[in-house]
């Protein structure tokens, strides 16, 4: 049993509108479903990924129209790495990313989101398949190929290794670096030493990240994490999967998600994401959320606007 890397990486955004130019317009996801929290329906999930909505390229953002700046800091998932297929892909970004610029370094490249997410784009050697959308202004070679891994803060790395390998699989390489490796898909996961201060959850941070599971192996993968001591949660049915949470030692909250039954559940793959969807156990509030909800831009319409 063995989890297949990362499903999803969710973050929250203050600002839903700018979120949808920045990540369908710009880097040229696909938005693959428009929903609400479940936790609170009067806000967006969002969620954006390769063209089929596949777990390894996912990153969702809650809405919260009122949060404060985050900060990160132990504990906290600081950076999402993608895959790109070559430097000559990092020359395109490096132009097209303008102002959201941070750093450029062979095979790597860094930037930020309008609300200060930090992203990387790496050259990665790999067999995975890579997990690509489709985008007027963004040729084929050069797209995001889906995660390569997540980076977070820890002040003490070691507390969180046990859990990682004896109960996750995760498989050690250098330094306070795993690699989550299934069958089909692998992910890094990554430690650095924290910044001073302590790290606040709001806009522009990361919020958890999901690792992939199969479907027949979920229960199973509960009953593991209990067993290593993690203070995992029921299982939740999100519709689009299920998931179980809980905290890793150093105080980053993970999800494991399951590979299926995926966003074609409730509309067809060609339309994904164009209109709101609601888990049959929200559709009956949909009169009550639908004008409640900030009025987004057409994410095919702003990735084709000039
Ligand atoms: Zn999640």
């Amino acid at each position: 049993m063995k989890l297949e890397g990362i499903h999803h990486v969710t973050a929250i955004t203050a600002d839903a509108p700018r979120n949808v130019e920045f990540y369908a317009g710009l880097l040229g996801l696909r938005m693959v479903k428009k929903t609400v929290n479940q936790d609170d329906p009067t806000v967006y999930h969002l969620f954006y990924a390769d063209e089929r909505g596949d777990p390894g390229s996912d990153i969702t953002f809650f809405e919260y129209p009122d949060a404060r700046q985050g900060r990160t800091g132990a504990g906290i998932v600081h950076t999402v790495r993608w895959r790109v297929a070559s430097e000559e892909a990092l020359d395109f970004w490096e132009r097209r990313l303008d102002n959201h610029m941070l750093a450029r370094a062979p095979g790597r490249l860094e930037f930020a989101d309008p609300e200060g997410l930090r992203h990387e784009l790496a050259v990665v050697q790999t067999s995975d398949e890579p997990l690509t959308a489709e985008h007027p202004e963004i040729l084929a070679e050069f797209a995001l190929q889906g995660f390569d891994g997540v980076r977070a803060f820890s002040a003490d790395p070691e507390r969180s290794r046990e859990f990682f390998e004896q109960t996750l699989g995760f498989q050690p390489q250098k330094d306070d670096t795993w690699e989550v490796r299934g069958e089909r898909r692998g992910s890094t996961y990554e430690f650095d030493a924290p910044p001073e201060g302590i790290g606040i959850g709001g806009a522009g941070t990361v919020h958890h990240v999901a690792w992939a599971s199969a479907i027949d192996e979920h229960d199973a993968w509960r009953d593991r994490v209990a067993a290593g001591g993690g203070h995992v949660t029921p299982i939740i049915d999100r519709y689009y999967f299920k998931s179980i949470y809980f905290r890793e030692p150093s105080g980053v909250l993970f999800e494991i998600a399951t590979i299926g039954p995926g966003f074609a559940t409730d509309e067809p793959i060609e339309h994904l994401g164009e209109r709101l969807s609601l888990p049959p156990a929200f559709e009956h509030l949909r009169e009550q959320v639908e004008p409640l909800l900030t009025p987004l831009p057409n994410p095919r319409e702003t990735a084709a606007a000039p």
